[in-house]
């Protein structure tokens, strides 16, 4: 094979050949010519004049020798062809086979190395006894958006900014990098370093990237990285990626552009929270969380009036799990809407057995609030519960109002044209202004019980004056979190006109509420 590879070798030593059989040619001519011929004739005992003239000696010697060269020059010009030829295919194919290796191995768009063979890079550095291997994983932000908005070009282009930048970055560094896929990149370096070294170099990529040219005004680029380093975070690939994948989960939860080094606390609360987030997401879905009912009784008759509706998480393995342990995840996972609809639809099921008359309050976060389609699909599910609106009530917060006044401010108005009641909660905690009183659609204030935590005397001024400012809006108040009769006494002689608290129930599941609906109940003033 080694002629196909070095044709010009083979030619010259062909060149050679010829040279010295012709040559021999020659000779053996000359010699036959003169000198052989006559012995040959003796051996054979034949008569022999070997009386020829010199010239005519030369002649034959030159016109064998030319015969020969005739001779030859047709299959050496056909085996030089062939030579030729045979180079050229294997020229191609090797050019060919570089082609197909390269594609194995690299990412075509990026140039950088592809997934599989970064894996067994690093495992081949993790296996070299004495020197450190940190993995970095980087990924570009916001990349969705990048090529969404600005086309597959654009994304292109990022991926490219983020290629070409690693491979700057790291040079004079022992490194392997790779483009994971998406606008995922991985990067190992091997060698002696310092956790300093490793963040400086982190720095200059984030740097880098930053200030790379993107062609689009007003967008830069920015990737956010998670490090993991070996030996200390793990010892084999799969775990280093993944503790520098959890690193990297930090820092976009962080508002992106950084780098973290990985670290097993983060980690533990992570897999804490995804634990939870699972579970939340199949206790929705299986009705694990289930409405509790709190009294709300009329001033001065102390009278039940309505309930509250409180979610309860009744959890298989912990019990029951209060709201403030669970609603504000539900509100980040945007799921409150399906919990509402499930507390929703198990409470108009149970209130259709309760005597007429009685309202029903339920919590409604922001998000929902805000949304156009609120209205709409609070009547649907009030039509399909067979629960009239009237006496439904939405309890809202005023951080909830603020946070798009405008879009609330339709769906109060919707609401209370639908005829359901609305209760601005937690009054005197949040925002306060007195700007959503008078313009938006509210029934109701809810003073907050921690106007009741302390001494009366305290706080009695402020409750005052908010009931004072109640009445002369027309707006119904309850206080909440009434635990001591003094305090009812109190709120009846300053006109409340609801009140709420342990002291006349504590939220109950549907069991209990029955009970408290008994006739002799009823009649008289309600107290736990
Ligand atoms: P909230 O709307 O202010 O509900 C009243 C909270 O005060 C309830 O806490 C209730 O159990 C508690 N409470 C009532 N009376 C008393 C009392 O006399 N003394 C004391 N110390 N506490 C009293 P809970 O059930 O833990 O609910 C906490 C918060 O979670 C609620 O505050 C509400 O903002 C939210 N929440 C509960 N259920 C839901 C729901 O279904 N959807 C939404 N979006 N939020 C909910
Ligand atoms: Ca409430
Ligand atoms: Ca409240």
């Amino acid at each position: 094979m080694s002629f196909i590879r070095n044709p010009h070798l083979v030619q010259s030593h062909l060149y050679a050949l010829l040279v010295f059989y012709l040559f021999s040619i020659f000779l053996l001519a000359l010699a036959w010519e003169f000198k052989l011929e006559g012995v040959a004739m003796g051996v054979l005992d034949l008569p022999y004049d070997g009386d020829f003239e010199v010239a005519e000696r030369w002649r034959f010697v030159l016109t064998s020798t030319g015969f020969a060269v005739l001779a030859m020059v047709v299959p050496f010009v056909l085996l030089k062809r062939l030579i030729g030829s045979l180079h050229q295919s294997y020229n191609n194919l090797v050019v060919a086979q570089a082609q197909s290796d390269s594609l194995a191995r690299h990412d075509p768009l990026s140039g950088l190395l592809n997934r599989r063979v970064f894996h067994e890079q690093l495992a081949t550095r993790l296996d070299q006894p004495g020197v450190g291997t940190a993995v970095f994983l980087i990924d570009l932000d916001r990349f969705k958006q990048i090529n969404d908005t600005h086309g597959h070009a654009a994304g292109d282009v990022a991926i490219c900014t983020v290629a070409d930048t690693l491979r700057e970055a790291t040079a004079g560094w022992q490194a392997a990098v790779a483009r994971l896929g998406g606008d995922e990149f991985a990067l190992a370096v091997t060698g002696r370093f310092s956790r300093l070294d490793l963040a400086t170099l982190a720095e200059t990529i984030l740097a880098k990237i930053a200030a790379a040219p993107t062609g689009l005004p007003g967008v830069a680029f920015s990737a956010t990285m998670g490090i993991a380093v070996s030996p200390v975070d793990g010892m084999v690939a799969e775990t280093l990626l993944q503790h520098a994948d959890s690193a990297m989960y930090r820092g976009k939860n962080n508002g992106r552009a950084v780098f973290h080094f990985y670290e097993a606390s983060f980690e533990n609360a992570l897999r804490e929270r995804m634990r939870l987030e699972a579970e939340l997401r199949q206790a929705i879905a299986q009705r694990q969380i289930q409405p509790y009912y709190q009294p709300i009784v009329s001033l001065p008759e102390q009278q039940l009036v309505g309930f509250e509706l409180l979610a309860r998480w009744m959890h298989p393995q912990h019990g029951v799990i209060m709201p403030q342990d669970f609603i504000p995840l539900t509100e980040q996972l945007g799921l409150i809407k399906s919990l509402t609809e499930g507390l929703l639809i198990q409470a108009f099921a149970e209130a259709r057995k309760w005597p007429p008359g009685l309202l029903l309050a339920v919590n409604v976060s922001s998000s929902m609030i805000e949304s156009d389609d609120f209205p709409d699909w609070l009547a649907e599910l009030a039509r399909t519960g067979d629960f009239p609106l009237g006496h439904l009530e939405v309890e809202v917060t005023e951080n909830a109002l603020v946070a798009n006044v405008g879009s609330a401010r339709l769906n109060l108005e919707r609401l209370r044209a639908m005829g359901v009641s609305v209760a601005l909660d937690d009054f005197g905690t949040g925002y306060s202004g007195l700007y959503h009183l008078t313009q938006l659609a509210i029934d109701k204030i809810k003073i907050d019980r921690s106007f009741f935590d302390t001494s009366l005397d305290n706080q009695s001024e402020m409750v005052k004056a908010i009931l004072a400012l109640g009445k002369s809006l027309r707006m119904q108040i309850t206080a909440e979190g009434v635990e001591h009769e003094q305090l009812a006494d109190w709120l009846t002689t300053h006109d409340c006109d609801f009140a709420q608290g342990y002291l006349f129930g504590r939220p109950l599941p549907v069991a209990q509420v029955a009970a408290l609906m008994a006739p002799d109940r009823h009649a008289g003033p309600l107290r736990a």
